[in-house]
C-alpha cells in the first residue's frame, strides 16, 4: 500500500522519469519521491517476440512499458548533440542544452555506460560534411555514445537498484496514473490504479508526467480535461534501408551514425536518415492495436555484429488545418502495409521498386544483400506509401549514393513501413512546467523529445527547478 502523501510523484519510469528521480535524490535527498509505471520492474520485463519472432500482445507490452520505458530494449544510442532526438533547444540556449547533455552523459557513465564516443574526429567529420555539401546533403554532426541493446538494460537496471535501495524513492510497478488532480490552480495529486485493480488517491505538490509515447494519448486527454493547450507534431513516414556494411562503413566508422538530411527534388520534402545500425539487425515492433512497424538495432558486442547496416529514411510531414490527426494518418499507412502482407513487415529490393514490380521470394533469393529480418514478406511498397513519400525516398537515396557509393543499387533492401509518431506538444514554459503550478510534462509523451538523451535532459531540468523552489 502506498502512502497518501509524497513530495513528488513521477508518472512513468522511462529515462525522463528516471533522471528526474536521480537528480532529485542528488539535489534534495530528503524528498519522498514516488515513481509509478504501468509496466513491470526491469528484471521482470520479458518480450516473447524477441525470442520467437511472434508478438503475443502482452498487456502491458514489455517493450514500451515498465522500468526504463521504451529505452530498456533500445539500441541505447546516446546522441550527444541537442540537434538530435528532440526539441529541447526550443526551451533553452545551446550552452544550457550542452551543459545538461554533459550532466546526463556523466550519469550514464557513472552507472556503467561504455567510455567510447563515436563521431569525435572533427577533421574526418568536417571532410564528410564537406563532401556531402557538394550534393545538397547536410550532415548533422552528432557524437554518439553507444550502449548497445545488451548494455542499455543493464545501465538502466543499475539506476533502478540505486534509487530503490539507496534513496528516498519508491517505485510502484503495474501502477497506472488514471487522473491528475488539481486544486486551486496547483498540482495536488494523482488517482492511481494498482496491480490489484484498486484505485487510490495519492497527493503531492509536484507532479511530473513522463508517460512516453505509450502514454501520450492518456496525457493528451488529461491536459485537455485540465484546460491546457497542445499543438500537433509532425509525423515521419518512410522505410528502413538495409545494405552490406561495405557501403556505409567509411561513414559509420567515424560517425557511428551518419545523420543526413536532403530536401527531395520533386516535392521538397525533408528526408532524413535516422537510427543507423552498423552491423545491426532489422526488427519488427508492434504498436497498440497490433500494428507491425519496422525498426532496427545493433549490439555493442563485436561478436554479435552482422554483415549489414540498416537505417531509417523518413519523410517528415506537418499537416495544416483542418487536419489534426497526424498519428492516425501514420497508423493508417502502417496498417495498409500490414494488410498486404497478412501482418508482418514488407521487404522490397530497390531494383524491383524502380522497375514497378513486386519482389517475390525467388527475386529476394537472388539478392546479394541478405535480409536480417527473416519474417519480412516480399512485396511492393508502391501499394503502401503515398507517391510523395516514395518519390522523395528514391530521390534522397540517389543523392546519398554520391557519398555512399553502392547505396542506389538493385539489391538495396527497403522494409516498410517505418513510422515515427510524435505526441502532441503540451504547451509548457522553459522549465517544462504547465500553467498549473507544480505540474510538469516531459519526455516523449509531452512531444518534446524523441530520444534517450533529450528525455533524460528534460528530467534533470525539472528536478533542478523543483530543488530550487
Ligand atoms: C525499439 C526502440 C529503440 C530505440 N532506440 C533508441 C536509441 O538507440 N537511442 C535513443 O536515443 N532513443 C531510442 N529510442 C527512443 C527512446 O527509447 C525514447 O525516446 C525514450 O525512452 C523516451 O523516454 P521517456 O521517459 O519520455 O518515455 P518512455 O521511455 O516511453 O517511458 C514512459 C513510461 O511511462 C509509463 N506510462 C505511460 N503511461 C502511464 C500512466 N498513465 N501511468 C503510469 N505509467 C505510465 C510507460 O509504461 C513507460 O514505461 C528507441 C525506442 C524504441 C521503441
Amino acid at each position: 500500500m502506498l502512502k497518501q502523501r509524497y513530495d513528488v510523484i513521477i508518472i512513468g519510469a522511462g529515462p525522463a522519469g528516471i533522471f528526474t528521480a536521480l537528480e532529485l535524490a542528488e539535489r534534495c535527498p530528503d524528498k519522498q519521491v514516488l515513481m509509478v509505471d504501468t509496466g513491470r520492474e526491469i528484471a521482470k520485463r520479458v518480450c516473447p517476440a524477441r525470442t520467437t519472432g511472434k508478438c503475443v500482445h502482452c498487456t502491458p507490452c514489455a517493450i514500451v512499458h515498465g522500468w526504463a520505458g521504451a529505452g530498456a530494449f533500445s539500441d541505447g544510442k546516446l546522441s550527444l548533440s541537442e540537434e538530435v532526438g528532440g526539441h529541447i533547444s526550443d526551451y533553452m540556449s545551446h550552452e544550457e542544452a550542452q551543459a545538461l547533455i554533459r550532466r546526463a552523459d556523466e550519469t550514464y557513465l557513472r552507472f556503467g555506460a561504455p567510455e567510447v564516443v563515436h563521431g569525435l574526429d572533427d577533421r574526418k567529420v568536417d571532410e564528410i560534411a564537406y563532401e556531402a555539401s557538394r550534393y545538397n546533403i547536410r550532415l548533422v554532426p552528432c557524437p554518439v555514445r553507444h550502449l548497445g541493446t545488451e548494455h542499455a538494460g543493464e545501465v538502466l537496471r543499475a539506476m533502478h537498484d540505486y534509487l530503490v535501495q539507496q534513496t528516498n524513492t519508491t517505485f510502484a510497478e503495474l501502477t497506472t496514473a488514471q487522473r491528475i488532480l488539481v486544486r486551486d490552480g496547483r498540482a495536488d495529486g494523482v488517482v492511481l490504479q494498482g496491480p490489484d485493480g484498486q484505485t487510490q488517491e495519492v497527493h503531492a505538490p509536484y507532479i511530473v508526467a513522463a508517460p512516453g509515447r505509450g502514454g501520450a494519448d492518456w496525457l493528451s486527454e488529461q491536459v485537455k480535461a485540465l484546460g491546457l493547450k497542445t499543438r500537433n507534431n509532425e509525423v515521419d513516414i518512410g522505410v528502413r534501408v538495409e545494405v552490406p556494411n561495405s557501403i556505409m562503413d567509411h561513414l559509420t566508422r567515424y560517425l557511428y551514425e551518419a545523420k543526413l538530411v536532403y530536401y527531395a527534388d520533386t516535392y521538397e520534402n525533408k528526408v532524413r536518415t535516422f537510427c543507423m545500425n552498423p552491423g545491426g539487425v532489422v526488427s519488427e515492433e508492434h504498436y497498440e492495436g497490433g500494428i507491425a512497424v519496422v525498426n532496427g538495432h545493433s549490439y555493442g558486442d563485436a561478436k554479435l555484429r552482422t554483415g549489414n547496416t540498416n537505417f531509417a529514411m523518413l519523410v517528415s510531414t506537418s499537416f495544416t488545418e483542418p487536419f489534426d490527426q497526424p498519428i492516425r494518418y501514420g497508423r493508417y499507412i502502417a496498417q495498409l502495409g500490414n494488410m498486404l502482407t497478412g501482418g508482418p513487415i514488407m521487404v522490397q529490393r530497390l531494383g524491383d521498386l524502380l522497375k514497378g514490380r513486386r519482389t517475390t521470394v525467388s527475386r529476394l533469393a537472388r539478392s546479394t544483400t541478405i535480409p536480417t529480418l527473416k519474417t519480412a514478406v516480399p512485396g511492393d511498397l508502391s501499394f503502401v506509401l503515398p507517391p510523395r513519400h516514395l518519390t522523395s525516398i528514391i530521390e534522397a537515396l540517389r543523392a546519398f549514393d554520391h557519398i555512399a557509393p553502392g547505396l542506389f543499387s538493385k539489391n538495396t533492401l527497403l522494409y516498410g513501413v517505418e513510422v515515427k509518431f510524435y505526441s502532441s506538444k503540451v504547451l509548457v514554459d522553459t522549465h517544462f512546467e504547465t500553467p498549473i503550478q507544480g505540474l510538469y510534462t516531459i519526455g516523449d509523451g509531452a512531444g518534446i523529445t524523441r530520444g534517450l538523451m533529450q528525455a533524460s535532459v528534460t528530467g534533470i531540468k525539472v528536478a533542478d527547478h523543483i530543488a530550487e523552489r
